[in-house]
C-alpha cells in the first residue's frame, strides 16, 4: 500500500482476497470451525478520513449480516467486541455473532476499524487536497468458511445436511421411478428431461438422477443426505395423472403437484423451504437467549443450558475477565443497539453502574 497511495487521487484503495489461511491450530480442531488451514474472503482497505473508513467498517458488515440472514437463513446479532475481544491492533472490532443448537455462539464474521495503528508504522501517507501529507485510515474484514460449519450444525438434521435453497447448488433434484418391465419407462424419462428443461429455463438449479444401478429409495436417502432442499418423483402413475411428487428435504411432507405451471410451484416451495428454515433458526436463537439479573443467574444458565445471556456490565476488564474465569463465558457481542437509559442498571458482577448491555456465552 506504502508504494501504491500517493496522493487523495489514490483513495480509496479497496483490496478484496479469496484465500486459504494457515494459522498456528492444532489443538481441538474441529472441520470448518477451527482448523489450522482455512479459507475465507478477506478486505483490505485505505482511505482518507475516519468517517470514510467507518463507512466502509458498517458497510461491510451490513453485507455480511444480510449474507448470513438472507441466504443461509441464520439469524446475527450485530455489534462490537469488548477491548479485550477487539482485533489487536485495531480502534474496535464489530462481529456477528450467531448461536447453534447445543448453545455454544459462534463468530461469523467481523470487520475491523484499524484507524492509522497500522498506516503510522508502515508509514502508508497521502498528499491530501490541503497540500499537506496525512497517514490513511485503514479496515480489514473477512468471513470464512466457518460459515459453512453453522450452516450445518443450524440446519442440518439426523439425516444429513439441509441446504437453503438460496445457496443450494442444486435446488431440486428429479428422480425417476423406473420399473424395468415398463414399457412406460422411456415416456418417464422424457417427460423428466422435459421437466428439467422448463425448470432450468425457469432459472431453477435442476438436475436429474439417471443412475441405473441405484433403486430410488437409495437414491432418496442420498439426496437428502446432501441436503437438496427439494426432490421431485416422476414415476408412470404420475404421468397418468399429470402430476408429480414433491418431497421437502426440511420437513419431509410429500405432495402430489399438477404438471400445469410446475416451474412456478416449485418457485414457491423453494421460497417456503427458505421462509421456514429462517423461521426455524430465529426460534432457535429466541429459545436460546435469556436474561440474568444476578451473577447466580448468568452462571447458572452458562453452565446448565447454554445460549446466549443478555445482562449489564460496567465496561471494566477486571469484571470481564473474572466473569470469564468463573464461567467459561465472555462477552461475545456489545449490540449496536443499547437500552436508551442505563441509569438503573447495575453491572452483572460488581453490581456498579451499567455501561452496556451485552451477551455472555460459551463459544466455540
Ligand atoms: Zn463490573
Amino acid at each position: 500500500m506504502k508504494n501504491w497511495v500517493h496522493s487523495w487521487r489514490d483513495l480509496p484503495l479497496l483490496l478484496n482476497v479469496w484465500n486459504s489461511v494457515l494459522r498456528a491450530e492444532i489443538k481441538s480442531t474441529k472441520p470448518f470451525i477451527r482448523t489450522s488451514e482455512f479459507l475465507w474472503q478477506e478486505g483490505h482497505t485505505a482511505h482518507s478520513s475516519e468517517q470514510e473508513a467507518e463507512n466502509e467498517v458498517m458497510q461491510i458488515l451490513s453485507l455480511y449480516k444480510r449474507l448470513l440472514e438472507e441466504l443461509l437463513a441464520i439469524p446475527a446479532l450485530n455489534g462490537k467486541k469488548s477491548e479485550k475481544e477487539k482485533f489487536v491492533g485495531a480502534l474496535y472490532t464489530t462481529t456477528l455473532e450467531s448461536m447453534m443448537p447445543d448453545g455454544r455462539a459462534l463468530q461469523m464474521a467481523t470487520s475491523h476499524q484499524l484507524g492509522q495503528n497500522f498506516s503510522k508504522p508502515f508509514e502508508i501517507r497521502f498528499l491530501g487536497e490541503d497540500g499537506e501529507m496525512h497517514f490513511v485510515w485503514h479496515t480489514s474484514w473477512g468471513i470464512s468458511w466457518r460459515t459453512i460449519g453453522a450452516l450445518i450444525m443450524v440446519h442440518g438434521d439426523d439425516k444429513g445436511l439441509v441446504i437453503p435453497p438460496r445457496v443450494a447448488p442444486t435446488q431440486v433434484i428429479i428422480v425417476p421411478i423406473l420399473f424395468s418391465e415398463s414399457i412406460r419407462g422411456n415416456d418417464v424419462l422424457s417427460k423428466c428431461n422435459q421437466i428439467q428443461s422448463d425448470l432450468h429455463s425457469a432459472g431453477i438449479r435442476v438436475s436429474i438422477d439417471l443412475r441405473e444401478n441405484y433403486t430410488p429409495g437409495w437414491k432418496f436417502n442420498e439426496w437428502e443426505l446432501k441436503g437438496i432442499p427439494l426432490r421431485m418423483e416422476v414415476g408412470p402413475r404420475d404421468l397418468s395423472k399429470n402430476s408429480v411428487v414433491l418431497v421437502r428435504r426440511d420437513t419431509g411432507k410429500k405432495e402430489a403437484v399438477p404438471m400445469e405451471n410446475l416451474s412456478q410451484i416449485v418457485k414457491d416451495q423453494l421460497a417456503k423451504i427458505q421462509d421456514s428454515l429462517w423461521e426455524k433458526a430465529n426460534e432457535l436463537l429466541k429459545t436460546k437467549t435469556r436474561d440474568a439479573s444476578t451473577f447466580q443467574e448468568l452462571s447458572d444458565i452458562l453452565e446448565k443450558q447454554g445460549g446466549f445471556v443478555r445482562s449489564f456490565w460496567c465496561g471494566s476488564r477486571d469484571c470481564e475477565d473474572k466473569i470469564k474465569d468463573k464461567t467459561g463465558g465472555d462477552i461475545r457481542v456489545i449490540p449496536f443497539e443499547q437500552p436508551l437509559d442505563l441509569s438503573s442498571k447495575k453491572c452483572i458482577f460488581c453490581n456498579s453502574q451499567a455501561k452496556f448491555l451485552v451477551y455472555f456465552a460459551k463459544a466455540y
